[in-house]
């Protein structure tokens, strides 16, 4: 927990947030900000900044954030129409929040 990240906060129920699925590594809530119609964010509950503060130790979390974000893709029927998943990268990658996060991004017509 980083007291002055938004995420957290949002992980702690400290600030509100649309939550769509949580377990104990990690939540997945709808992005305040959709730029699509389907717009979530897959959060792990740990603090990491960003991608370039992981390690091999961080493997098993990536490996889960990613396997949610499919099967929250399959509960949205959008897995065969198809989808984005992204992670924005520092400031120059467009990164704002920096607690790291996994966006999915689907359900155009
Ligand atoms: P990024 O640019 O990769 O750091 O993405 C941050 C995302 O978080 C943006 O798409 C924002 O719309 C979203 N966001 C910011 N604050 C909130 C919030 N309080 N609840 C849900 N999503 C948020
Ligand atoms: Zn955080």
């Amino acid at each position: 927990m980083q007291s002055d990240c938004i995420f957290c906060k949002i992980i702690q129920k400290e600030l509100p947030a649309d939550f769509l699925f949580e377990n104990e590594n990690l939540v997945v809530f709808r992005d305040i900000n959709p730029k699509a119609p389907v717009h979530q964010l897959i959060v792990p509950r740990q603090h990491l900044r960003s991608i370039n503060d992981i390690t091999i130790s961080d493997g098993q979390i990536l490996t889960e954030m990613i396997f949610t974000a499919q099967k929250m893709a399959v509960k949205l029927k959008i897995d065969r129409s198809g989808y984005k998943l992204l992670f924005n990268v520092e400031k120059g990658g467009g990164q704002v929040i920096f607690h790291l996060h996994l966006h999915l991004l689907g359900g155009w017509k």
